[in-house]
C-alpha cells in the first residue's frame, strides 16, 4: 500500500470537511485561553471574525502587479503611509507590505547587498548583526551570500560597540539593531549604533518586527523608551509586522526605507521574460489580497486610540508578569526588557530552569526555551492580562517541585534541551537536526509521533550516540509540532 493518502475520488461535502477542519484542531496549543506565549497574537473571537471577514473579501485578490488590483495597492499605501507615521518618518518614507517579518527581513539584506555591490562595487559582502539578532537574519545570510560578522553582547544583553567597530570594513554592507530582539526583549542602543553607522556612511536597519506596532504606542502612553525609529538619523530602513501586535491576520509585515533612494535596490526587474516585461518589489510573485486588506482594516479598526489601549495593558500584563518572576527567589529576569516580550532563568543552580519549563508545560502552558544562556521566554499580549496570576501561581509551584526534585534536570525535555544547548559538537547538532526535519518532510509527511516514540525508548543502557539521535527527534518533533500552527 502506498503511505500517500490519495486524493479523494469524488468531492466531500462542505459540512463533512469543516468538522474535519475543525477535528485537525483538536490537538493545537490552546490560545483561546491565553495558554501560548509565542506563534499567536490573538484577542478574541470578535476581533477574529472582523478579520476573516476582511481577509475574505479580497482573498480572490492578487497583488502581484500593483496596477491591476488598485484596491490592494491603495491598501498597501495607506498601510506604509501609517507606519511611516507611528515610526515618526518624513514624507519621504516609502516601502512594501510583505508576507511577514522574515521577507521583510530578507529584502532589507538584498537591498543592501546590491546597493553596496553598485554603488561601491562590493564583492564579498558582509552584514554586522548581533548575537542576539533574529534568526531570519541568519537565514538571509545563507540565502543572499552575504557573510554575517556576529557583535557580541555584553553582560546586560546589549550588543558590544567596541566589538562593533572594530568589525566594520569595507565589505560591510548594513549593520543591523533590533527593537527589541526576540530572545531577551532588549532593546538594542539604536541612537549609538546609528551614530556609528551614519560616520561610516553604512545603512542600518532596524528589526521592529515585533515590536513596531507596540513600542510606539507604549511611547505615546508615557512608557520611557529608547528612540530606535527614524528620529535616528542613521536609521535607514526599518520593519514591522503587522501580524504581530497589529493584531492582523498571519501574512502581514511592511519594509520601510528613509527615502526612495534605498528602496530602488530592493526591486526586481526582468525585460526580457517570455511572459512579458516584469517587475516585483519584493520576494512573492502572488500577493495575498486577503492579507493586505485585514491589516488594513486592523489598523481603519483599531487606530492610535485602540493601539494605545492594547499597548497598555500588554504592559500592564508584562510589568506584573516581571514583578512576579523577580519575586520568586529562584528566579530573575535576563537584561533589561523593555519591550512587551522577555526572557527569565534560574539564578539557583538546584533549580534547572529547563525542568521548570517541563513541569508548566505539563500544567497546560506553552513556554519557548532559550538557549545560551538558558532560560524561558514570553511573548506577552494584552490577552495575556487574564491569566497573569494563574501563570505566576502555577510558575512558583513549578519551581518547588524541581528544587525538590532535582533528579528532573535529566529527564524529559529538560535533558533534551539542556544537552541540545551545551554540547560542544555544534555541526553534529545541525546534521542531525536537518536529518530529522528532512524526516518531516519524506514522502507521506514522516511520523508525527515520533517524540513519544524516543521517549518511550530511552533507557539506561544506551549509549551516548543513540541516546543523543533520540533526543534530538523527540526535540525537533516537539518544536515542528509547535511551529506548524
Ligand atoms: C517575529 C520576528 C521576525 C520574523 O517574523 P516572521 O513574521 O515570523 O517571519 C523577525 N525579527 C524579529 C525581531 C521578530 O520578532
Amino acid at each position: 500500500m502506498s503511505i500517500h493518502k490519495p486524493m479523494p475520488i469524488s468531492g466531500v461535502s462542505s459540512n463533512k470537511i469543516f468538522n474535519q477542519l475543525d477535528a485537525f484542531k483538536q490537538q493545537d496549543p490552546n490560545y483561546k485561553d491565553a495558554r501560548v506565549w509565542s506563534l499567536v497574537y490573538y484577542l478574541n473571537d470578535e476581533h477574529q471574525d472582523f478579520l476573516k471577514e476582511s481577509y475574505f473579501k479580497f482573498s480572490c485578490e492578487n497583488g502581484l502587479n500593483p496596477t491591476a488590483f488598485k484596491s490592494l495597492k491603495k491598501m498597501e499605501n495607506e498601510i506604509i503611509s501609517a507606519v511611516a507615521d507611528i515610526l515618526n518618518g518624513t514624507d519621504e518614507v516609502c516601502g512594501v507590505v510583505t508576507s511577514g517579518g522574515t521577507e521583510s527581513c530578507l529584502m532589507a539584506v538584498k537591498t543592501y547587498r546590491d546597493m553596496a555591490k553598485d554603488q561601491r562595487r562590493v564583492k564579498k559582502p558582509e552584514m554586522i548583526i548581533p548575537e542576539s539578532a533574529h534568526v531570519a537574519w541568519y537565514k538571509a545570510s545563507e540565502y543572499f551570500g552575504v557573510k554575517i560578522r556576529i557583535i557580541p553582547l555584553k553582560e546586560d544583553l546589549t550588543p558590544d560597540l567596541k566589538a562593533m567597530k572594530k568589525l566594520i570594513n569595507r565589505n560591510t554592507v548594513m549593520i543591523l539593531g533590533s527593537a527589541p530582539e526576540y530572545p531577551h526583549g532588549t532593546i538594542d542602543p539604536i541612537e549609538e549604533m546609528g551614530a556609528i553607522a551614519q560616520k561610516h556612511n553604512i545603512p542600518m536597519h532596524v528589526d521592529a518586527c515585533v515590536g513596531g506596532f507596540i513600542l510606539p504606542f507604549m511611547e505615546m502612553n508615557g512608557v520611557e523608551l529608547p528612540k530606535w525609529d527614524y528620529r535616528v538619523p542613521g536609521v535607514t530602513s526599518i520593519s514591522a509586522d503587522v501580524h504581530k501586535y497589529g493584531y492582523a491576520a498571519k501574512g502581514a509585515s511592511t519594509i520601510t526605507y528613509r527615502n526612495l533612494d534605498y528602496l530602488k535596490y530592493q526591486m526586481f526587474v526582468q525585460p526580457n521574460w517570455s511572459g512579458g516585461v516584469f517587475a516585483s518589489s519584493a520576494l512573492l510573485g502572488t500577493r495575498p489580497g486577503g492579507a493586505y486588506a485585514a491589516a488594513w482594516a486592523s489598523l481603519q479598526y483599531f487606530g492610535k486610540e485602540g493601539y494605545k489601549k492594547l499597548a497598555n495593558e500588554t504592559y500592564q500584563a508584562v510589568s506584573q508578569l516581571k514583578a512576579g518572576i523577580e519575586a520568586i527567589p529562584e528566579l530573575s529576569i535576563m537584561g533589561n526588557p523593555q519591550g512587551p516580550l522577555f526572557a527569565y532563568q534560574s539564578n539557583d543552580p538546584g533549580v534547572n530552569i529547563f525542568a521548570v519549563g517541563d513541569q508548566m508545560d505539563a500544567k497546560g502552558w506553552q513556554v519557548n526555551r532559550n538557549q545560551k544562556p538558558d532560560g524561558l521566554h514570553a511573548m506577552v499580549t494584552a490577552h495575556h492580562l487574564n491569566v497573569i496570576d494563574q501563570y505566576l501561581a502555577d510558575l512558583k509551584e513549578c519551581v518547588a517541585i524541581v528544587k525538590a526534585n532535582p533528579e528532573l534536570a535529566n529527564q524529559g525535555g529538560a535533558a533534551t534541551y539542556g544537552m541540545m544547548a551545551h554540547i560542544p559538537l555544534r555541526g553534529m547538532v545541525k546534521k542531525k537536526v536537518l536529518e530529522i526535519y528532512s524526516g518531516l518532510y519524506k514522502a507521506g509527511g514522516g511520523d508525527m509521533d515520533l517524540a513519544a516514540q524516543a521517549e518511550a525508548e530511552m533507557d539506561d543502557t544506551e549509549t551516548k550516540k543513540g541516546l543523543i539521535d533520540r533526543l534530538l527527534t523527540w526535540y525537533v518533533n516537539r518544536q515542528t509540532q509547535k511551529s506548524t500552527k
